[in-house]
């Protein structure tokens, strides 16, 4: 699946969810999520994201590559 890394902190922007066919991006209290079983990893989220938070997860650069877990965490405190 997609992922969001912590650019998106305090941004919020919000313009990936209306990019989402499944609607499968959820707020937090300070950053977006991807469900990770609902994604159904069409990208189409990414070239909304204006500060390049979202990654394809094989894609994560090392220092994010933990926000994997992070945005699969979110949905199993809900
Ligand atoms: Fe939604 Fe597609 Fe982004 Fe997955 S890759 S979060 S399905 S827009």
């Amino acid at each position: 699946p997609y992922v969001v890394t912590d650019a998106c902190v305090d941004v919020n922007d919000k313009s990936c969810r209306k990019q989402c066919p499944v609607d499968c991006i959820y707020e937090g209290d300070r950053m977006l999520y991807i469900h990770p079983d609902e994604c159904v990893d069409c990208g189409a989220c990414l070239p909304a994201c204006p500060v390049q938070a979202i990654f394809y997860d094989e894609d994560l650069p090392a220092q994010s590559r933990h926000f994997a877990e992070v945005n699969a965490e979110f949905f199993t405190g809900l």
